[in-house]
């Protein structure tokens, strides 16, 4: 894919961390998008912010995140408690030191023409390490939907992507100049968005029984929420249906569920990297309100019940799909259960729900940021050795 010989490619650098599975989503999507459209002419790099370069305990982070959002009430508090302009300015600012050298080593080892950033952490350290040098555009992407918080805007940053409306009005509350924020959506694969194909070969080919609805239930790409408790409701309520279960990296959740005994034909994976491919032959999706699982399933046509959220992080992904029609939300195991019986029984009032979906859904987001990253290319100054 890329030839990291050949010095005179440009250079994309996306930075992002593996703190739940959306923001590596998100790059990947772009890049993706990138070489759909122009081919393999870039080096790109993906660093992971926290694991690569972080000081002691940061770089621990992809691993004390699931632990940190098991106490929601605790990490709605933390969101609420920096989520102003000046509050993310005096945490980051506090941070710097800390992070500072880390952040020099990252600048020094990965060169680029263009930086992409799809995390809400990384644009202060990053941009203050760059201020008054000539540095490349830093282009930041948000990968929250609606109730974005305020560290993802930095007054610094040259474009901010956002995917919907509100996050755009949040940006300019948040101090970010409404020049530089474009509407764009959140990318999203190209496989989620080819048009609705034949469900029954993709349930062949997966070995998921044809003659059956599918309930895919995800909890993001830590299987985070009481995705136990939902299985086994789904599967005592007998409904006439298949249930596949993913439970992304949480290991020990896997392994609990393949030795339960359910009810209906039940089929339990790990983390899948065919998430396209598997919302495809679904009919029905339960999920944690996570912004990247979410966008898949809009782009999917595929009708989704939302069982829980993160606190402030999420609250909004659950009334921006309810208020489109595009899903439900049922936070407690009964109202799963009713909710899917609804959709089971009445065929009509999923189709409905599939509909808005689409037309809501976002499919050429992914390669419309594309584009803006190649553009952006064309007024890049590198950085240097010397200008570091
Ligand atoms: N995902 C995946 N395989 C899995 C589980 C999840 O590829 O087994 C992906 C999923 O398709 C989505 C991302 O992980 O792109 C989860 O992102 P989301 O924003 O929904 O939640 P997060 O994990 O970031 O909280």
């Amino acid at each position: 894919m890329n030839n990291p010989d050949n010095n005179t490619l440009p250079r994309i650098l996306f930075l992002f961390s593996d703190t739940g599975g959306g923001h590596r989503s998100a790059a990947e999507a772009i890049i993706e998008a990138i070489h759909i459209q122009y081919g393999d002419h870039f080096i790109i790099q993906m660093v992971d912010i926290f694991k690569e370069y972080a000081p002691l305990p940061l770089n621990y982070m992809p691993e004390l995140y699931p632990k940190m959002v098991k106490v929601p009430s605790a990490w709605g508090l933390g969101y609420r408690a920096t989520n102003s302009h000046r509050r993310a300015r005096i945490l980051t600012g506090s941070a710097y030191p800390y992070v500072r050298r880390s952040i020099r080593n990252l600048v020094r080892d990965n060169p680029c023409d263009v930086i992409v950033s799809v995390h809400p952490l990384a644009a202060a350290p990053i941009l203050r390490t760059l201020k008054n040098k000539k540095h490349p555009p830093f282009i930041t992407v948000v990968t929250d939907l609606v109730t974005t918080h305020a560290l993802w805007y930095h007054h610094l940053t040259d474009l901010c992507v956002v995917p919907t409306e509100i996050a755009r009005q949040r940006a300019i509350i948040f101090g970010m100049d409404a020049e530089k924020v474009r509407v764009i959506g959140l990318p999203v694969s190209d496989r989620f968005c080819v048009p609705p194909g034949d469900s029954t070969s993709i349930k062949k080919e997966l070995g998921w029984p044809v003659n059956k609805p599918v309930i895919l239930l995800v909890g993001g790409g830590e299987g985070m929420g009481p995705l136990e408790k939902t299985a086994i409701a789904i599967s005592e309520a007998g409904l006439p249906a298949s249930l596949v279960v993913i439970t992304g990296r949480n290991i020990k959740l896997k392994e609990r569920l393949q030795a339960t005994n359910f009810q209906i034909p039940t089929f339990i994976y790990g983390f899948v990297k065919e998430m396209p491919e598997f919302m495809r032959g679904a009919d029905i999706l339960v999920t944690k309100a996570g912004p990247g699982t979410i966008c898949e399933a809009l782009n999917a046509g595929l009708p989704m019940i939302l069982y829980s959220r993160l606190p402030g992080q999420e609250d909004g992904n659950v009334t921006y799909v309810v208020n489109e029609g595009a899903g439900l939300w049922a936070p407690t195991p009964q109202e799963i259960v009713a909710g899917l019986s609804t959709w089971l029984y009445q065929p009509e009032q999923r189709q409905i729900a599939a509909q808005a979906c689409r037309r809501i859904a976002r499919p050429q987001a992914a390669r419309q940021i594309a584009q803006i990253i190649i553009e952006q290319l064309g007024h890049s100054k590198t950085i240097t050795p010397d200008e570091r």
